[in-house]
């Protein structure tokens, strides 16, 4: 699809169409977590800073080490378990951390979730 194309798809319709015509084009780490973007997601009514932890789980754009360390905020981007420590690996893989439902688990925003991320000794 040329950009005239695109564009020109993309202005038809609804704010609303307008809004999920440009969702299902653009690319966003774990955008499958998004079905209607139109549509308020799990934990849209948390405290601020649980919302924030858990959008930052959601785009993969927490402040683990692997991207403090890429901006020059850290010495190391390595986890306490070794590993590089991004967003995913905190929430799905490391043994220290690693949370049972993983980033669906997170993202549907459950008791657990909230348990778990007010337990997370990192501020993402
Ligand atoms: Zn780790």
């Amino acid at each position: 699809m040329n950009m005239q194309t695109r564009q020109s798809a993309a202005y038809q319709g609804t704010t609303e169409d307008k809004w999920k015509s440009r969702w299902k084009d653009a690319e966003v780490k774990n955008a499958e977590l998004v079905v209607d973007p139109t549509q308020k997601l799990p934990g849209f009514d948390f405290p601020r800073a649980l919302w924030t932890a858990t959008n930052r789980i959601r785009t993969a754009n927490g402040r683990c080490n692997h991207l403090l360390h890429k901006w020059g905020m850290s010495e190391s981007p390595l986890c306490g378990c070794g590993d590089i420590q991004t967003t995913r690996h905190i929430v799905e893989t490391c043994p220290l951390t690693k949370f049972d439902g993983g980033l669906r688990g997170i993202h549907e925003g459950g008791e657990n979730a909230i348990e778990w991320l007010e337990n997370l000794d990192i501020r993402l």
